[in-house]
């Protein structure tokens, strides 16, 4: 069988984690290394490896990522603005292959993202 992710292990307990928010479908929780004040990653309990590997059956979990970002942004007072990114393949920066959604802010975001 192929190895667990890091996502994957923190959520089945494995390996802890800073959560945040969590609900029958998602799980947020603070990046290990943050790259704005606020830094969370929002995933699905479900294994998606990337958006690449979504199907039709995941549309509505990943409309819910996004309701879960607004609800995480208001509770982390991000009244100035946040961003939301999603990386998919090695190409363009992904590290872990379990999809996740991250929320910045606190900072000036300048565009574009490098
Ligand atoms: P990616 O580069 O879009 O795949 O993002 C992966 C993110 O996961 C990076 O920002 C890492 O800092 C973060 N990360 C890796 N391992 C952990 C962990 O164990 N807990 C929290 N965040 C992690």
């Amino acid at each position: 069988m192929a190895e667990k992710t890091i996502f994957k292990k923190i959520i089945d307990g494995e390996i802890p984690a800073d959560i945040v928010y969590e609900d029958d479908q998602s799980l947020a929780f603070r990046d290990v290394n943050p790259q704005a004040p606020t830094h969370i990653l929002i995933i699905p309990r479900k294994e998606i490896a990337s958006i690449d590997h979504l199907s039709a059956e995941d549309e509505q979990v990943m409309g819910h990522l996004f309701l879960v970002a607004q609800k995480i942004a208001k509770q982390e007072n991000l009244t100035d603005g946040y961003r939301t990114i999603i990386n998919c393949g090695e190409g363009a920066g992904q590290t872990v292959f379990h999809l996740h959604v991250h929320l910045m802010g606190g900072r000036n975001l300048t565009w574009p993202p490098g």
